[in-house]
């Protein structure tokens, strides 16, 4: 069988299909030079069409959201669930408002989460979804209402045992009790039916820190395997939301400067190193913009309307958290002659393709988000298991075993490139360890 041949069919079928969706068959042509590797090894795999029937997504749902604002205006948004892959366990992914949310968004998610969770090694299938509901702006009523709205039509598709989602941009601790309090109200309660959920109610320890957190492990067991440590290093982040957050606090924790934070109106450059707690207060607590963070700290820099990835000062760890293509080809070579060693994504395909390859190209260490921000999803899986047993675990167990799962993660990525002979190509290495676990679970359940 010409391997090159139907992968490329594969692709062209899709891009007839699929026209017009360029975050969906970006994720695509990211994974699809990992499959050649992957079937040229692996003839069975090709054979069984297991890569064609993987890429179709097993069910798309989209929706009407009506809502009524303070004014008493009805208003109408998209809401839509994706359930990608089923074949390791329940779909699982995170909910998704923002006014940027489509289809091609929520399929590139959903499709990066099925190998994300794959890595994980806990069975859980790929799934994601949202609106295109911007909650910036709305009163405390208003997102309840559309919160309680979504929810009214998501709980026929979802459930404990087959969909059990969470949050993601958009969608935090006061979302997500909206969203369960109106589950619980039609379904009569089932406390796993989402993860992300507040302490005080069937939340985990951890959670709220974990993919951030899981990011930076992810990281120091690279430079661990380099004899090198967080201890002195420069680090740049963007974004300041919950990822952003907690990979700031722990880069921080480790020893390193963080040097800057951002949100989508500019972003802001400390030489002192980023006062994690002060952004929590801007961000987390009173919900404002983070141009309010030199009003207190007299070093520190904010620059409106720029990007994180345009600041020319010497860094050593790059850590994107903020959204998709953030960070462009030209703003990877400036990363290159910053003197940056190693780029780890706490965001979901924040790096485009061609920014990618200015990477490899330039022997920067790239650790893609599918594998470096899984922490998030792992530490998920873990609150569904605490939601089974009516039991609740120490933050200390439940970090231990997230830094347990990230190691993991980082040893089959690095081993699966290795195994490829393309040593630290840890795209190659996420996605065929991650593809590899699906596609024999789907070939061991006839799914063929
Ligand atoms: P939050 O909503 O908490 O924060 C998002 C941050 O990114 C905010 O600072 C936001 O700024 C900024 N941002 C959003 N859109 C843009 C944009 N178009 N341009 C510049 N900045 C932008 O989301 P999370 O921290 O939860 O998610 C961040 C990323 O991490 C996403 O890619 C998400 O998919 C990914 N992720 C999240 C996980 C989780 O557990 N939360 C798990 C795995 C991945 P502003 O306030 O101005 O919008």
């Amino acid at each position: 069988m010409d391997i090159k041949k139907y992968v490329k069919e594969i692709r062209e079928k899709l891009g007839e299909k699929d026209n017009g969706q360029t975050e969906y068959l970006q994720a695509i042509d990211e994974f699809l030079p990992s499959m050649e590797a992957f079937l040229a090894k692996n003839p069975e795999f090709a054979e069984a069409n297991i890569l064609e029937l993987l890429i179709e997504p097993e069910r798309v749902i989209q929706f009407r959201v009506p809502w009524q604002d303070d004014q008493g205006n009805w208003r109408v948004n998209r809401g839509y669930r994706i359930q990608y892959n089923s074949a390791i366990g329940p779909y699982k992914g995170g909910l998704r408002f923002h006014p940027s949310v489509n289809l091609s968004v929520l399929k590139f998610l959903a499709f990066e989460q099925i190998f994300k969770n794959s890595l994980t090694g806990l069975p859980i299938g790929g799934g994601k979804g949202g609106s295109d509901f911007d909650p910036k702006g709305k009163s405390d009523g208003e997102v309840m209402r559309f919160c309680q709205s979504f929810m009214t039509e998501l709980h026929k598709h979802i459930g404990p045992n087959t969909d059990v989602p969470a949050g993601d941009i958009g969608v935090g601790a006061r979302e997500i009790g909206y969203l369960y309090g109106t589950y619980k109200r039609i379904r009569n309660y089932d406390a796993g039916v989402l993860t992300g959920k507040p302490l005080t109610y069937w939340g985990s320890q951890t959670r709220t820190e974990a993919t951030g957190y899981g990011a930076v492990y992810f990281v120091r067991h690279l430079l661990n395997d380099l004899n090198d440590s967080f201890e002195g290093k420069k680090v740049v982040v963007s974004g300041s939301g919950n990822v952003s957050i907690y990979a700031m606090e722990k880069a921080a924790e480790l020893g390193a400067t963080v040097l800057t934070c951002s949100d989508s109106n500019g972003f802001v450059y400390d030489p002192d190193g980023i006062d994690v707690a002060l952004v929590k207060e801007i961000k987390e607590k009173k919900r404002e913009r983070i141009s309010k963070y030199v009003e207190t700290r007299k070093n520190a820099v904010y620059h409106d309307g720029q990007s994180v990835w345009d600041l020319k000062e010497a860094y050593d760890i790059a850590l994107p958290c903020a959204t998709q293509n953030e960070l462009n080809k030209e703003q990877a070579a400036i990363l290159v002659e910053n003197g940056v060693k190693i780029v780890a994504e706490g965001a979901n395909m924040p790096c485009t393709l061609d920014a990618v390859h200015v990477f490899a190209e330039n022997n920067v260490l790239y650790c893609p988000g599918k594998a470096a921000n899984a922490g998030g999803v792992a530490v998920s899986a873990l609150e569904m298991s605490q939601n089974s047993e009516r039991l609740s675990w120490s933050f200390e167990k439940v970090d231990g075993m997230l830094d347990d799962i990230m190691k993991n993660i980082f040893e089959i990525c690095r081993d699966t490139a290795k195994e490829y002979g393309q040593e630290n190509n840890f795209v190659l290495g996420a996605n065929v360890a991650g593809f590899e676990r699906v596609a024999e679970a789907m070939l061991s359940q006839g799914l063929v």
